[in-house]
């Protein structure tokens, strides 16, 4: 297989079932982030590609639109086979691009899976409702069917599993699929279009463009568009649900998130301080779903923040693919030196850097774009390391008084993806629970993602749009219903009526 590289360090479109072969005008770097190198250029579509992957697309989608529940599933249940056989490959590919650790990417890819496996059983979801004689010898039923061409905008975070929320779900419900994935690690969607065809999709049916802007403004605006799913930053998912909508689709846009983990007075400090480090620190803090804030009630911030301290001085930092390693490098020169920028700020801002990231060990190539665990105490929630989304290994720490001060400053934040509170009193939790503007919330569990039978989705400025991703939001935002009622023919029902129907 040649994970879409059909020239040496050239990753190109995947259109109609195979590599596109045409001539790109523009491209961009993509790195390896542990060593700093450029390992590939990625071509970036103009408008005249999508529009190609658009029209394939569109002539896929009137054939599979009317391929039977059986043989969609059939294709679903080989692509799943296929990736669990194959996931090492994959897992690889992920860290070589992304940069972080194989273990945390091989995570990833198991999630991923998951969301396949919810896709195999999709025909469940898909049966519509039926109720005889709702007139006398008038039947009324429901079909759920799909939109037609649909676009999926993924970020550079989760090159897996991210397009793995939509497109399989997309794809069982008879859609057809333009994926653009970030360009900054575009190899795991080429390879992901390969095993589809390979477990028997059709051509066409999935198509992936990379590029910019460009490429995105273009899925935004074709007629042939019927829906977007979108997943990235807050500023982008907004032009995203705003430019969509303006255009007549259906989007649904997840933005950046700033999460919040509440941590009581009666909690179990040490488990709170592994979850604080694990939650913060792993993917290099690039997660939205990363815990940013820890918000420590009186009077447990000196000791929290000393276990905290403890945890992070014994982190392994290094090259992903090297045993051992904890955490990777960020994605980007670019983006690292954004993240150090935060590091300076919160310096200025009067913070304090209680552990300065820029000077931990490295095990590894020290070109790469690294940045050790960092983290600061007593932060304000005026500062701009609190208030910006940083999605780096920067965690702060915010020391309130109450529990209704914590509930306060959670729910003033203008993000709402997800939070967690440490605390083994089941009635705050309950009352947190019930409380906090949060989409998705864990108790005594810092990354709530929810399983793949639930759907995911946060609130406020980290959603655009009505349906959170997957699950069976996900099948509700690529089907739409049509509801048929029926009568077959009698001759008792002759006879003109103006009248508005009514049921007898
Ligand atoms: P990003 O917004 O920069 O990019 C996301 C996608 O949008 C990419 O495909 C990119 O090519 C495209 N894009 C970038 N700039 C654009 C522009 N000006 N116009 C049109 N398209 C544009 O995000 P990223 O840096 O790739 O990913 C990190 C962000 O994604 C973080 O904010 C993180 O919180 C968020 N995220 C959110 C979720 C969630 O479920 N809510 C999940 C993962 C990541």
């Amino acid at each position: 297989m040649s994970s879409g590289r059909n020239a040496p360090g050239r990753i190109t479109h995947w259109i109609g079932g195979k590599p596109w072969n045409g001539d790109s005008a523009r491209s961009g770097d993509v790195y390896d982030p542990a060593t700093g190198q450029v390992a590939s250029r990625v071509d970036f579509a103009d408008v005249s590609t999508v529009d190609e992957a658009v029209a394939g697309a569109r002539a896929a989608f009137t054939s599979w639109r009317n391929a039977s529940l059986a043989q969609r599933s059939t294709v679903m249940f080989a692509f799943r086979e296929l990736l669990n056989a194959r996931k090492g490959e994959l897992t690889a590919i992920v860290t070589a691009e992304h940069g972080k650790v194989l273990s945390d990417a091989a995570g990833e890819v198991q999630r991923a899976l998951e969301a396949v496996e919810f896709a195999c059983g999709i025909p469940h979801l898909l049966k519509g409702g039926f109720s005889e004689n709702a007139s006398t010898r008038v039947d009324v039923y429901s079909m759920l069917q799909p939109l037609g061409v649909v676009g999926v905008i993924s970020p550079f975070n989760f090159p897996a599993m991210v397009p793995l929320w939509f497109v399989p779900n997309a794809i069982a419900c008879g859609n057809a699929v333009v994926l653009k994935p970030s360009e900054k690690d575009p190899s795991a969607a080429n390879f992901i279009a390969e095993l589809f065809a390979e477990a028997g999709l059709p051509d066409g049916v999935l198509n992936v463009v990379h590029g910019d802007k460009v490429a995105v403004d273009r899925i935004l605006e074709h007629p042939d568009v019927k829906a977007v799913s979108f997943v990235g930053s807050t500023p982008i998912a907004r032009y995203v649900y705003e430019t969509g909508t303006r255009h007549g689709k259906r989007v649904q846009a997840l933005g950046g998130a700033k999460n919040h983990m509440v941590v009581l007075p009666d909690a179990d400090l040490d488990l709170a301080a592994d979850a604080a480090v694990s939650a913060g620190f792993g993917s290099a803090g690039e997660r939205c779903m990363a815990i940013s804030v820890v918000v420590a009630v009186d009077p447990v911030g000196d000791e929290l923040v000393s276990k905290i301290v403890d945890r992070i001085q014994k982190l392994h930092v290094g090259d992903g693919r090297r045993p051992g390693c904890e955490m990777g490098p960020l994605v980007t020169g670019a983006h690292r030196d954004r993240v150090l920028s935060y590091v300076d700020n919160g310096q200025s801002e009067g913070a304090s850097l209680i552990v300065d990231g820029r000077s931990h060990t490295i095990d590894g190539n020290l070109e790469g774009f690294w940045l050790g665990p960092t983290l600061f105490d007593h932060v304000g929630a005026d500062m701009s390391i609190y208030r910006d989304e940083i999605f780096g290994p920067v965690l702060s720490v915010l020391r309130v008084a109450t529990y209704d001060d914590a509930l306060d400053v959670v729910n003033a934040n203008q993000y709402g993806n997800g939070t967690a509170i440490f605390t083994n009193d089941g009635g705050a939790a309950r009352r947190f629970q019930n409380e906090v503007e949060v989409g998705m919330v864990g108790v005594n569990v810092p990354i709530p993602v929810p399983v793949a039978y639930y759907s995911f989705g946060g609130w406020k400025d980290s959603l655009f749009g009505d349906s959170h991703a997957y699950g069976t939001e996900g099948v509700h935002f690529f089907t739409r219903t049509k509801v048929v009622t029926s009568r077959w023919l009698d001759p008792s029902h002759g006879g003109v009526n103006l009248g508005f129907p009514q049921n007898t």
